[in-house]
């Protein structure tokens, strides 16, 4: 039995976003609990899908005493201020002080933290953590999937262990093989040897998913080297197995694009007890990444491209098309209301085609008060007016009323207890388009969401989704195919549009593109 502190401290930072992140956000409880300290934490993150919660279970399973620390997250936003990260690091380090004697430390950590005062927010929490508790203390975290890994961050951990999964249904999980490999490190007392290697381009979160190539492929290599070197461990060496005897742990995050800092991108490291198998595995994954560097630069359709390419497509599918209008996601800020994509598929006559959702509470809310069977007078969506769009007026009739009460069956949302008002589905009976009216910003990812105004997703010819990538969890199963569309929204997926002043010299801003002078 060991005595280990375990804490946390997660913020997603987008610099190009207009609000930082203050001291107030930190402290509010959200989808996630609020700022916890002490012995309350165990209790408070017990039960959530996230990181610290996995680590606690596996770690009082191991039968380790807990020294709790703080926890706490805020949603994304830009720049967490001064005040915001200097209190929540001032709290670690006093209870780390407080909680001696120590043998090991857990943190829960986004990975993509930028502080005002330290554009590697992480690495430098890691910095005075190690600082505190001298070079021999393990230290090991969990990461997100969309961690800008930097060499600080390398250096200081013993240890990091980043998600696999995009859409994130491993968070708990990478909780728990965080909290396995520290209790490892406690018994072998062996330091891990460190491969880290950067990749030079950015990777837009449109294609990181991995349910779809190239990142699919690339995390299946990832769990046979570390596979094959377990394999080669305990038979004293498996053919095939025996070059990656030593692994220990791999860590691959593909970055968080819009952070505009030296040391934004895709990154990787590789943990192991033999130098020579490290640093081959590492050369390894970061050749096959760069070896599919194409495949990371899919093809993104206007929208009249896509209603054109899914009609073609839908003549002979026996499932759905899905168009993904990818950057009017309401999960990355998007207003969920821009039309671009409902135009083009009245313009194309998309007959059964639906979108969903077009936040628009005006309109739900009248389509309620006319009631089933009505017609609805005025336009829908382009409300708040993002995009410099107008509302889109067709011969709307209302064909379906909701009162946005039902339950979540996907695997992201399952058994959650949706509360978003009024909805409603209308459909233009001139094109035999329909639309889901929603009167909440609410992405577009779980099934019921359509099933809750009478429409069964799988037996749509053409399913409009405002979603980047989390959606796929639950719908592509379902799916024909699915084409990415670039449609008006505030969830802007090209780099290249960005005003970035502090990217290292040689980064690409896209998969395939120009390195920047
Ligand atoms: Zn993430």
């Amino acid at each position: 039995m060991a005595r280990i502190a375990v804490g946390g401290f997660q913020h997603e930072t987008n610099t190009f976003a207009p609000q930082r992140a203050t001291w107030a956000d930190f402290e509010r409880a959200d989808a996630w609990p609020g700022f916890v300290r002490g012995a309350e934490l165990i209790d408070a993150v017990e039960g959530f899908n996230i990181p610290i919660a996995g680590a606690v279970k596996t770690l009082q399973e191991l039968r380790h005493e807990l020294v709790p620390l703080c926890w706490c997250s805020a949603p994304p936003s830009s720049y967490v201020e001064r005040e915001a990260y200097e209190k929540v690091a001032a709290a670690l380090l006093d209870d780390l002080t407080a909680g001696a004697p120590l043998d090991g430390v857990y943190l829960d950590l986004h990975g993509a933290m930028v502080a005002e005062h330290h554009e590697d927010g992480e690495g430098e929490l890691l910095r005075r953590i190690r600082a505190l508790v001298g070079d021999k203390m393990p230290i090991v975290t969990s990461l997100d999937y969309h961690t800008n890994l930097t060499p600080e961050m390398v250096q200081h951990a013993s240890a990091m262990i980043g998600y696999r999964t995009y859409p994130h249904i491993d968070m708990a999980d990478t909780g728990s093989r965080a909290a396995q490999l520290l209790d490892r490190l406690l018994k072998d007392r062996r330091p891990l040897y460190k491969a880290y290697r950067q990749i030079d381009f950015l990777i837009p979160l449109v294609w990181q998913c991995t349910l779809a190539e190239p990142a699919k492929g690339i995390f299946a290599l990832i769990e046979e080297i570390e596979q094959s070197s377990r394999r080669g461990g305990s038979q004293g060496g498996s053919p095939g197995g025996s070059h990656n005897q030593g692994i220990v742990s791999i860590t691959h995050t593909p970055g968080f694009p819009p952070a505009d800092i030296a040391q934004c991108g895709p990154a990787l490291v590789v943990y192991g007890l033999d130098r020579d198998a490290a640093e081959a595995a590492a050369d390894r994954i970061a050749a096959a990444i760069r070896d599919r560097e194409a495949g990371f630069a899919g093809k993104l359709y206007t929208p009249d491209e896509a209603v054109i390419e899914a009609l073609r497509i839908a003549e002979r599918a026996t499932k759905p098309v899905l168009l993904a209008d990818i950057q009017d996601n309401p999960g990355a800020g998007g207003t969920s209301d821009t039309v671009g994509l409902l135009r083009a598929l009245i313009v194309h006559r998309a007959t059964g085609a639906v979108i969903g959702m077009i936040v628009d509470p005006e309109a739900a809310e009248a389509a309620t008060a006319a009631g089933e069977g009505a017609r609805l007078e005025g336009g829908i969506g382009a409300k708040v007016g993002y995009a410099g769009e107008t509302p889109v007026e067709a011969d709307w009739r209302i064909v379906r009323l909701g009162t946005g009460r039902f339950t979540g069956t996907g695997p992201m949302y399952g058994g959650a207890k949706f509360q978003i008002g009024p909805m409603a589905l209308l459909t233009d009976e001139a094109s035999g388009v329909s639309a889901v009216l929603a009167a909440k910003r609410i992405q577009a990812v779980d099934q019921e969401m359509f099933r809750h105004v009478g429409v069964e997703p799988a037996e749509v010819p053409i399913l409009g989704l405002k979603s980047t990538v989390h959606f796929r969890a639950h719908f592509q199963p379902i799916a024909e195919t699915i084409l990415c569309v670039q449609s008006p929204g505030a969830h802007v997926s090209d780099p290249t549009e960005l005003p970035y002043r502090h990217l290292r010299p040689g980064i690409r801003l896209r998969p395939m593109g120009l390195a920047r002078e």
